[in-house]
């Protein structure tokens, strides 16, 4: 007889069943991948021991793969075109999102065929997406050495601003590597698992993070083990990077560089900044010796207290969005019961002061603030390849704008709301604006704005086959969903026939930070504007509706009328659509009222009419007991 082989409850399977997954910080300057190892989560090295991974890719020209990391760092100064860093601020844009970051990347931007854009390198042309394969291809290596196994399966994670296109672009990304992606986990998020807040019972967390070139400040609640995403705001140009730059303007004042230095030397320049910077973080001063070029040099001194002072308008600039995500969010510091902070930039005696001073608490600061949000990533990953799944988590995230589709009238009916959390599921009934109409254009739309004009167009789509019915008979259900990843799809069915058709939405390019801003700062601004067009639109909805259904009537059944009868409904007519062609939506209003107290006489009279053509043939009888059956 076959014995059944039976565990021990509770012990982990043999080391060899075990599956692993990691976590991958992909970030704007440096990776990271993590992995649990007998219960802990930690970064995996290289090599040499390194833990991060620049976020840099260089291509080379004899053809050979491409290098990736402190090697392309490297060589970055000598042959800038082919050495791609931040490509995170491409993915899932277009070259207009790219345009209006500025001349800050000097590489050669080509509009493909596509709307995704691509980069001229010595290899031929690169998208961002096979860019960003390059980095986790070097990290699943890197993971699948450490651990000798082949890693496919992973969770990667993106700002909680991510809109769908970045988020499918990382996907991709991830995919052209060769991984599997588990989820793709919100960064704050991540955070917060790492420090195990999700083991309270609940609680408001702020998560500041800020890295070499963004600065991002999310708040999240804890109920009942799940974190929903509630607030998120933040800079997209603001990082290390500017304080770098801030010191290697003092240098140059201090050293008499002129400011035309060149590239290299600029490059050289800020290096020397960004190490003087990151020792200061353990030391009150450090001594600079400086190559002013021509075979000249420059030694000096920068002290902690002048490095504050050159980096507090900086840092102060990350407090705005820190209160417009309090705002959003509905809640005031006293209320947030932890900060943790995120980014190599947090580092900085400095900012953790401010931070402090600004929440009035201190920050949350043991783990290591380059590697919280991969830890997080790889206990995530864990409990998704079900090493724990007794403890399967729920995460929820936000979407940053709202999302709905246009209505009569060039308007937009918002069917979910920003700031709504993650996945998320909605529904609303739609009926048709004409009789007999057969085919409904769906054209889905997200911004805060009342006009379709003002918000930014996701997609379209037709539902067709809808049986000819009356205007408004029609029941035709949108529903939209937005998957645990932030991805959309919206479909539309007509309840009675059960005609159906959707889309998936994934735009080719997003939006950019400062377009969501933009978005949202003129929603506010015009607000009150936007509902007085809203309101005139309506009226002029209703006043089309009125007109479309008198005219029919009176195309069907002007016999039942006297000759005044019809002249006084004509002028009705006449006098409602001078109203609606104009801009006071008040006078509308009144000329529809008094067109439809015109046609009363009319209505009943068809009615009446219609009625007696029905009965005609049938007995009474039989009615009644018709109307018995219906509840
Ligand atoms: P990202 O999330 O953009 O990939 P990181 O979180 O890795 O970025 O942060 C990178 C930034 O952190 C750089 O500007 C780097 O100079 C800065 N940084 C790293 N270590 C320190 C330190 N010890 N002191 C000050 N700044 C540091
Ligand atoms: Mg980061």
């Amino acid at each position: 007889m076959a014995l059944f082989q039976i565990s021990e409850p509770g012990q982990s399977p043999a080391p060899h069943e075990r599956r692993y997954a990691v976590g991958i910080d992909l970030g704007t300057t440096n990776s990271l991948v993590a992995c649990l190892r007998n219960g802990v989560a930690e970064t995996l090295p290289d090599e040499s021991g390194r833990h991060l991974l620049p976020s840099v890719v260089h291509y080379r020209s004899n053809g050979k793969e491409p290098v990736v990391g402190y090697e392309a760092v490297a060589v970055a100064h000598e042959d800038p075109l082919n050495t791609i860093a931040s490509v995170k601020r491409l993915m899932g844009r277009g070259i207009e999102d790219v345009r209006q970051l500025g001349k800050s990347l000097p590489y050669e931007f080509i509009r493909g065929d596509t709307a995704m854009l691509r980069l001229r390198t010595v290899v031929g042309e690169r998208t961002p997406v096979e860019i960003s394969a390059e980095i986790l291809k070097k990290l699943k290596a890197r993971a699948s050495e450490s651990l000798s196994a082949e890693i496919t399966d992973a969770v990667i994670t993106v700002p909680a601003y991510f809109d769908d296109a970045q988020r499918q672009a990382t996907k991709d990304a991830a995919r052209l590597a060769g991984l599997t992606v588990l989820r793709l986990l919100n960064e704050p998020t991540a955070a917060a698992i790492a420090y195990g807040l999700d083991k309270n019972p609940q609680g408001v967390y702020a998560v500041y993070d800020l890295g070499g070139g963004t600065f991002d400040i999310s708040l999240l609640r804890l109920n009942r083990g799940i974190f929903e995403v509630i607030a998120t705001a933040g800079d997209s140009a603001l990082g290390g990077d500017d304080m770098d730059h801030a010191i290697a303007e003092w240098i140059m004042q201090q050293a008499n560089i002129a400011d035309d230095a060149d590239h290299r030397q600029m490059r050289r320049l800020l290096r020397d900044a960004r190490v003087a910077k990151e020792a200061l973080t353990r030391s009150e001063r450090v001594s600079l010796n400086i190559d002013c070029g021509k075979g000249n040099s420059w030694q000096g001194e920068l002290s902690r207290d002048r490095l504050n002072a050159l980096i507090d308008s900086l840092i102060d600039r990350t407090l705005s969005p820190s209160r417009r995500a309090l705002r959003d969010a509905g809640v005031t510091t006293r209320e947030v019961d932890g900060v943790v902070l995120v980014g190599g930039a947090t580092r900085i005696p400095r900012v953790r002061e401010k931070v402090a001073q600004f929440f009035g608490r201190e920050p949350l600061a043991d783990i290591d603030p380059d590697k919280v949000v991969a830890l997080g990533a790889a206990l995530q990953a864990d409990i998704l390849i079900g090493n724990k799944r007794e403890e399967e988590m729920l995460l929820l995230d936000v979407i940053p704008l709202s999302l709905g589709i246009e209505i009569m009238g060039g308007m937009v009916e918002k069917i979910i709301r920003r700031n709504t959390t993650i996945p998320v599921s909605k529904s609303q009934n739609f009926t048709t604006f004409k009789d007999g109409q057969t085919a409904l254009l769906i054209h889905v739309l997200q911004g805060e704005r009342e006009l379709v004009s003002d918000c930014r167009s996701l997609a379209r789509f037709e539902l067709r086959g809808i049986p000819p019915m009356t205007a408004g008979a029609a029941r035709i259900r949108v529903t939209f969903q937005i998957d645990a990843d932030g991805l959309l799809s919206v479909s539309a069915q007509e309840q009675t026939t059960g005609v159906a058709s959707s889309v998936v939405v994934k735009p080719s390019y997003g939006l950019t930070d400062s377009e969501i801003e933009r978005m949202l700062r003129e929603s506010i601004m015009h607000a009150s504007a936007d509902d007085v067009v809203r309101k005139l639109r309506e009226q002029q909805i209703d006043a089309d509706r009125l007109m479309e259904a008198v005219r029919a009537a009176l195309a069907a059944d002007s016999a039942l009328l006297e000759a005044k009868e019809r002249s006084d409904i004509e002028d009705g007519l006449k006098k409602l659509e001078a109203m609606r062609n104009g801009e006071d939506a008040e006078a509308i209003k009144q000329a529809i009222k008094s067109l439809d107290q015109t046609t009363q006489t009319f209505a009943q009279r068809r009615m009446d009419e219609n009625i007696r053509k029905a009965l005609a043939g049938h007995k009474l009888e039989e009615f009644d007991a018709a109307r018995d059956k219906t509840p």
